[in-house]
């Protein structure tokens, strides 16, 4: 089988590429390891300026106007007229991108593993038959995650790349909270993001600052001390990578985790994923590409890199750019809307 497009990996960055192919006439085979589009390790905010007036308001589970920050010292509370962050369930986020994708004629196939990759041509396992198939392609893109095979092949090395751990317990709660604590997170941060019927508990951290175990140690101690026994739930934890090192190699393009997109200072991936997913699409149709709104997001993402390497680098640049940023926030020196990725 031949495809002008061969997409890994089905995330938002795979899904969004997939519909802007499809949408422009080009063939595009998107092959998922998963056998179902959307599931996800995530926390699952969106942001204002970055998705919520994207994406239809039925896939949101709740909206935040109002934004607590707690670090050592302070606790700043940011009220905003517009939701700051809404919450969404990956599954139905994945599904909905999917149907998008599909209808504009793009080809899915899930329980498909990629495992070799060439020039113009991949090896995938078919899970459900067994069956080992060989496709060729005029170009590849590699969406397929923090941990990308198409990025390996390429042989760019991951050097930056933060840990994020998740518990998703069912509780009711309604305030959306921020835990800047470098004694539990180092220069990261734990969260408590509210969806419908369950919480999402969590820390994110630069593996160079923490390890995976210490980030889980800190993360079961600073929930205790706030009324949630993690410890009769089942964490997931994955990789986000933030290693940026260019998205266009000839034939073969990176979106989204794969290409390093995310920020490495939040751990914010989704909106990096849709836009750079959006935009390999459009490089690869030849037509009007947004480079402006490209440009900004990857002077973002540096300057986020940048920022989680000084603060790594010792405890007390930790709580000194907590403490700030809070106090910024706090006295209204600082905008919310300046920490995201659309910004
Ligand atoms: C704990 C945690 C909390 C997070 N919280 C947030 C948040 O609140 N807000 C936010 O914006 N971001 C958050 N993120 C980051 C966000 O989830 C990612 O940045 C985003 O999903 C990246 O999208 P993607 O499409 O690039 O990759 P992914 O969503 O990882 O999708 C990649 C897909 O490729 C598939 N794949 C991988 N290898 C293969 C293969 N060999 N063959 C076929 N398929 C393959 C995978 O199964 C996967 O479905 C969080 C991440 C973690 C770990």
């Amino acid at each position: 089988m031949h495809y002008s497009v061969v997409i890994a990996g089905g995330g938002p960055a795979g899904l969004s590429c997939a519909k802007v192919l499809a949408e422009n006439g080009i063939d595009v085979l998107l092959l998922e390891r998963k056998p179902q589009i959307g599931p996800k390790v995530c926390a699952g905010g969106i942001t204002w300026s970055g998705l919520i007036n994207k994406i239809p308001g039925h896939l949101e589970e709740k909206r935040f106007p109002v934004q607590h920050i707690y670090t050592r010292r302070q606790h700043a509370t940011i009220t905003e007229q517009e939701p700051i962050i809404a919450t969404v369930n990956r599954v139905k986020l994945g599904q909905h991108m999917a149907a998008i994708a599909i209808e504009a004629g793009a080809e899915i196939q899930t329980s498909c593993q990629i495992r070799k990759i060439s020039k113009n041509s991949l090896e995938y396992t078919d899970k459900k038959s067994g069956e080992e198939r060989t496709i060729t392609f005029d170009y590849l893109v590699g969406a397929d995650g923090s941990t990308s095979l198409v990025r390996r092949f390429l042989g760019l090395p991951t050097e930056h790349i933060g840990i994020g751990i998740n518990y998703q317990i069912p509780r009711y709660v309604n305030t959306m909270e921020w835990h800047l604590q470098s004694k539990h997170f180092a220069n990261g941060y734990g969260w408590v993001f509210p969806h419908a019927t369950t919480v999402s508990i969590g820390a994110y951290a630069d593996q160079r600052a923490i390890s995976a175990k210490q980030l889980k140690k800190g993360l079961l101690r600073w929930a205790a001390g706030h009324d949630y026994d993690l410890r009769r739930h089942k964490p997931r934890a994955e990789f986000i990578n933030f290693d940026y090192r260019g998205y266009e190699f000839d034939n073969i393009f990176l979106a989204g985790d794969a290409a390093g997109f995310a920020s490495g200072l939040t751990g914010e991936g989704i909106y990096p994923a849709i836009i750079t997913g959006e935009h390999v699409g459009k490089c690869i149709a030849k037509i009007n590409m947004d480079m402006q709104q490209m440009r900004r997001l990857i002077r973002m993402q540096k300057l986020h890199a940048r920022l989680v390497t000084l603060t790594g680098k010792s405890k007390f640049l930790s709580e000194v750019m907590a403490e700030s940023v809070t106090f910024g926030l706090r006295y209204k020196l600082l905008n919310f809307r300046k920490l995201e990725m659309a910004h």
